[in-house]
């Protein structure tokens, strides 16, 4: 669905003229969940912004369904299929009424009326936010403002949303319900997703994750297979999943748990093996 070739970014205003993002080849597939992971200043950001022609790469090719982003025709086309949800819920809302929030995006597109209120009752279904479709936004918590953001999104029929940190700034309560909205529009909606975070327990999720580390991709794989390699992390700035710490700090006092274990689910049930072949449970 995306492809980077050969991808260099450099910021005009940079004084070191080090690309942001630095030789880049890599591709965002149809359908799945791509987790992106690095410690800050890695180019994350930018390289989001290189997907929807936010950005141009100032060398090499990014391609949407076969469009380049550097083709200034092209533009309103590809940020119809990838949208963008940020940071911060309160950035993002535009409106004073949620279901005309969520209208302004399909309305910009010059979607026929009648079908607007079609797609936005949809919209707001799939995040679980219709029944505050009359509510002024500034009254919701912040994981509603992201899940109306993220409505205003599907409103516009977008293949692809790309989220930056957009669970960053919300409480854990929030941050569940953002992330369970994700797994829905990715599963049962077939809405190619892309989720930069820090969260390690987010990216486990996924179906591939790749590491940025000075504007490069530094790793690429599989959650299980990212996460396996724990020197590497370290080196890269992050961490291990919650889940996956524990059992490497059990497997380390002695304790035979399997090597793929990176939920808390997978934990338990590993730790419940390991009890029952030992006779305590
Ligand atoms: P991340 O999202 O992983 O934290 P960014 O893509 O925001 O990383 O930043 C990558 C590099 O580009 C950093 O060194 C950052 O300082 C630089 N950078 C980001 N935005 C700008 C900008 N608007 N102007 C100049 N440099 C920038
Ligand atoms: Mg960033």
């Amino acid at each position: 669905m995306i492809q980077l070739k050969n991808v260099s970014y450099t910021y005009e205003n940079d004084e070191q003229n080090s690309p942001a993002v630095c030789d880049v080849t890599m591709d965002v597939r149809r359908g799945e969940f791509l987790a992106v992971l690095g410690h800050n200043g890695s180019g994350k950001s930018t390289l989001a912004k290189l997907f929807n022609a936010i950005l141009i790469p100032t060398k090499g090719q990014v391609l949407v369904d076969g469009m380049d982003t550097a083709d200034e025709d092209k533009v309103w086309e590809i940020r119809r299929k990838v949208g963008m949800v940020f940071q911060n819920p309160d950035n993002q809302i535009v409106a004073t009424i949620v279901e005309d929030d969520v209208a302004f995006g399909p309305e910009n597109l010059g979607v026929p009326p009648k079908e607007i209120r079609a797609r936005v009752d949809e919209a707001l279904k799939a995040v679980g936010m219709y029944a505050y479709r009359h509510q002024e936004p500034h009254k919701l918590s912040g994981g509603q403002k992201q899940r109306v953001a993220v409505a205003g999104i599907i409103a516009m029929r977008t293949d692809c949303i790309v989220f930056d940190e957009s669970t960053a700034m919300i409480d854990p309560q929030g941050r569940r319900e953002v992330m369970d909205t994700i797994l829905r529009l990715n599963r049962e909606l077939g809405i190619t997703v892309v989720l930069i975070t820090h969260f390690m327990e987010e990216a486990v999720q996924a179906d591939r994750v790749i590491v940025m580390d000075s504007g490069r991709i530094a790793a690429a794989g599989k959650p299980e297979t990212v996460f396996a390699d724990e020197a590497f992390l370290e080196r890269t700035g992050l961490e291990l999943p919650p889940a996956a710490k524990l059992a490497s700090m059990l497997r380390k006092s002695g304790v035979d748990l399997p090597k793929n274990i990176l939920t808390p689910e997978s934990c338990a049930q590993a730790l419940l093996a390991a009890a029952q072949k030992a006779g305590v449970v």
